[in-house]
C-alpha cells in the first residue's frame, strides 16, 4: 500500500499544475473551490453523510426497499445522484439522434448477439484455436471459484504476489477481490472509480461510473483516510491528481495485470477492451504478464461486427461518440505471457431458459441504469448485488433466486430500459416474467401476496372497483393525516398523496359520451 502522508505534508509537486485551478485564468471558484466542471456542482453546502448500500445476510433476500429508504433519506446524495445520471440518458439521446441508422444498428446487433449465442459451442471452440495460434493460453472456469483458482494458479507459477486490474463485472460477479486478498495478494484496481470503491470496501454501484453515488467530499474523506490527502480538499483535480501520483509507483511495480473484455472477436481469437481512462492498457502492458477475464456470452464472430459494438457502446454508455480508448489485445508481447480464462459462471444455464435467455446480449453499457428511475433514486449499491439497475433485474435472480427475490419488484415496468437497450434486451418483460416466477416459487413476502390478490379480485369486478376507488376518494379526503402516513403506510414515506380528482373517468364518460365503456 502507499506510505500514508500527514495532509499538507511532502506533498509531491504536481504532474499537470496548469490543470489546477489557482493556475487557470479561466476558472470559476467558490469557496477556494473549482466549479466550471460538471462534477463542481456536487459539492454540497453541508456534507451529509454517505448513504451504504443493502446489508448482505448470506442467502436471505436482499431488502432493496429499506436500503433505498436509507439512499433517499440523504437528499443531496439522492439528488445529485438522479442529476449525474439524466445528464448521461440525456447526452445519450443527443448522440443517438445524431446517427440516422440508429434502429438498423440495433437491430444489427441484437441479431449478431443472438446468431452467436445460438452457436456459442462453435465460435467458443473457435476463438480458443485461433488465441492459442496467436501465442495466448486459454483456460475454461465452470463457476466464479474456479475462476479465482486458475488466475490464482496463473499468478502462483509467476511468483506474483500483486495484480493491477482494470475494471471487470466479471471478476466482481466472481468475488475475486476477496478471494485475493484471502490468499495474499495484492489486487489494485487502476480505473479511478473502481479504485475509489476499492478504498471504501465498497462494491461498484454503477457498471460504468462505479463510484457515481458519491459526493466529490465523499471521495475526498476516502483519499484522506488512505492516501494521506487533505480532507477538506475536495477540488475534483487535486483528487485526481493526488490519485494519480499514488497509483503510478503501484502500477510501476505491479507483477501481473488483468484486464476484463468488452468484445472476444472468434474470427481473429482477439479481444477488444474499451475504457476511458487508459488503464486497460497499463494493466495489460506494462507487467510482463496479462490475465483476461472474458464472460463466454462476450464472443462475436467477425471482426468487422465489432464496428456495430463500438459505435453503439460509447454513445448508449456516456453519451460519447467514442470512448476514449479502444484497445485489442491479440497475443503476448515479446517476453511476455497472455491468459485468457473463459468463465461460464451460470451462463449455459441461463442460455437454456427459454423466457431470459436473451439477457446474455446484454453489453454492460448502463444505458438502462441511467434511465430507470428507480434506479436513479435508489443508487446500485441498493440491489445488494454486482448487478444493479434493470438489467440486475433479470440477471441477479438467476444467480440466486431467493436471495434477489426482491428485485423483480424494484422497477415502475416503464418500459424506458427496453427502448433504450442497444442490443434490443426487452428488459421490462423479462422483469414481469420474473415476477411470475418468483410468485410460482412462493419467493414473495405474505403481505404483498395477500394484497396482490385483493387487487387481482378487485380489479377482475368493474362494479365492485368503481365503488372502491369512489370510496377511497372520499376518504382520502376527510381521513386525518396520521391515518395515511404511519409506519405501516411503505408508499407514504417518501411521497405526498396526490389530490383525488373531483370527477373519475368513468363517471365523466358516463356524464359526457352518455354511453358505457
Ligand atoms: S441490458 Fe441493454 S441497456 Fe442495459 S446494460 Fe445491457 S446492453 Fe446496456
Amino acid at each position: 500500500m502507499t506510505p500514508e502522508r500527514k495532509p499538507g505534508e511532502g506533498e509531491p509537486e504536481p504532474l499537470h499544475p496548469e490543470l489546477l485551478a489557482q493556475h487557470d485564468p479561466e476558472a470559476i471558484l467558490r469557496d477556494g473551490q473549482r466549479v466550471d466542471h460538471a462534477e463542481g456542482t456536487s459539492n454540497p453546502p453541508r456534507p451529509e453523510p454517505q448513504p451504504r448500500g443493502a446489508r448482505i445476510r448470506g442467502s436471505r433476500p436482499v431488502d432493496h426497499a429499506e436500503a433505498s429508504q436509507r439512499f433517499l433519506a440523504a437528499p443531496m446524495h439522492a439528488k445529485i445522484h438522479d442529476e449525474r445520471l439524466w445528464d448521461l440518458r440525456q447526452k445519450r439521446d443527443g448522440e443517438m439522434h445524431g446517427v440516422p441508422e440508429w434502429e438498423e444498428l440495433r437491430a444489427l446487433a441484437s441479431a449478431i448477439k443472438e446468431h452467436t449465442l445460438t452457436h456459442l459451442d462453435e465460435y467458443l471452440l473457435q476463438f480458443e484455436a485461433n488465441a492459442t495460434a496467436n501465442g495466448a493460453h486459454v483456460h475454461w472456469a465452470r463457476d466464479g471459484a474456479e475462476h479465482n483458482r486458475i488466475v490464482h494458479s496463473i499468478l502462483a507459477d509467476h511468483g506474483a504476489r500483486s495484480l493491477i486490474k482494470s475494471k471487470s463485472m466479471l471478476a466482481e460477479e466472481c468475488g475475486m477481490p476477496h478471494y485475493m486478498a484471502s490468499v495474499g495478494i495484492e489486487v489494485v484496481e487502476t480505473d479511478l472509480g473502481e479504485r475509489i470503491q476499492q478504498l471504501d470496501n465498497e462494491d461498484p454501484s454503477h457498471t460504468v461510473v462505479p463510484s457515481v453515488h458519491k459526493l466529490r467530499t465523499d471521495v475526498a474523506e476516502v483519499f484522506a483516510k488512505t492516501i494521506g490527502t487533505d480532507p477538506k480538499d475536495s477540488d475534483i483535480h487535486h483528487l485526481a491528481e493526488a490519485w494519480r501520483e499514488a497509483a503510478r509507483p503501484l502500477i510501476l511495480a505491479a507483477e501481473a495485470g488483468m484486464t476484463g473484455c468488452n468484445f472476444a472477436v472468434a474470427e481473429t481469437g482477439g479481444i477488444t477492451v474499451v475504457t476511458n481512462e487508459g488503464n486497460a492498457d497499463l494493466s495489460a502492458n506494462v507487467p510482463k504478464l496479462h490475465i483476461a477475464s472474458i464472460g463466454i456470452e462476450k464472443l462475436i464472430p467477425r471482426l468487422e461486427d465489432l464496428a456495430v459494438f463500438i459505435r453503439l457502446l460509447a454513445r448508449s454508455a456516456l453519451g460519447m461518440p467514442m470512448s476514449q480508448y479502444t484497445s485489442h489485445f491479440r497475443g503476448p508481447r515479446e517476453g511476455g505471457e497472455m491468459h485468457f480464462v473463459l468463465v461460464d459462471n451460470g451462463r449455459t444455464e441461463r442460455l437454456g431458459m427459454t423466457e431470459f435467455w436473451t439477457s446474455l446480449k446484454c453489453i454492460r453499457c448502463a444505458a438502462c441504469m441511467n434511465t430507470c428511475p428507480v434506479y436513479r433514486r435508489s443508487g446500485g449499491l441498493s440491489y445488494g448485488a454486482t448487478y444493479s439497475g434493470p438489467i440486475g433485474l433479470i440477471i441477479d435472480p438467476a444467480f440466486n433466486a431467493r436471495k434477489y427475490s426482491s428485485l423483480p419488484f424494484a422497477s415502475t415496468l416503464n418500459g424506458s430500459c427496453t427502448n433504450v437497450c442497444p442490443v434490443k434486451i426487452n428488459i421490462h418483460e423479462q422483469i414481469y416474467a420474473w415476477r411470475r416466477v418468483m410468485v410460482a416459487q412462493h419467493e414473495v413476502p405474505f403481505v404483498k401476496k395477500v394484497a396482490m390478490k385483493a387487487a387481482g379480485e378487485l380489479l377482475s369486478r368493474p362494479a365492485a372497483y368503481r365503488a372502491a376507488i369512489a370510496a377511497a376518494d372520499t376518504a382520502l379526503a376527510h381521513l386525518p393525516r396520521f391515518v395515511l402516513y404511519n409506519g405501516l403506510n411503505a408508499w407514504g414515506k417518501g411521497r405526498e398523496t396526490p389530490e383525488p380528482p373531483k370527477q373519475t373517468f368513468h363517471s365523466w364518460y358516463k356524464a359526457n359520451r352518455g354511453g358505457t365503456q
